[in-house]
């Protein structure tokens, strides 16, 4: 019998599965699977699909693209410590992601693509 060696990369990917599976349970929030995910512009910056709202609001099924803090302020031209959406109107989601340049899971919110394009459209004037 050989003990099981658990490597960083396993223990990455089953994180990202439970982090994944709570974000349905809690939130209704998916993952976008590769090759499925829409290309978000605003301007001249562009970000690619990471998660979507599968919540009803009150309208039926969301479908919304989700962005990332780093996504959302990429798209608005801002710096990663301001807050890109100071009044969303819808609830922004609470995740747990991982942050490539330091190697660990942060907490993160998730905001709505409308909710990105109304801010953009209010810094536009
Ligand atoms: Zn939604």
């Amino acid at each position: 019998m050989t003990s099981p060696t658990i490597t960083l990369d396993h223990l990455i990917q089953t994180r990202l599965a439970e982090i994944a599976e709570d974000a349905w349970q809690d939130h209704r929030v998916m993952p976008v699977r590769d090759g499925n995910a829409r290309i978000l512009q605003l301007g001249t910056a562009a970000v690619e699909e990471r998660w979507y709202c599968q919540a009803d609001h009150g309208d039926g099924l969301c479908n919304e693209p989700l962005l990332p803090h780093r996504q959302a302020s990429t798209l608005l031209g801002m710096y990663n410590d301001d807050e890109p959406i100071p009044h969303p109107q819808l609830p922004p989601v609470e995740i747990e992601l991982l942050d490539p340049s330091i190697g660990c899971f942060m907490t993160d919110a998730l905001f709505h693509w409308s909710d990105v394009v109304s801010e953009y459209r209010k810094a536009q004037g």
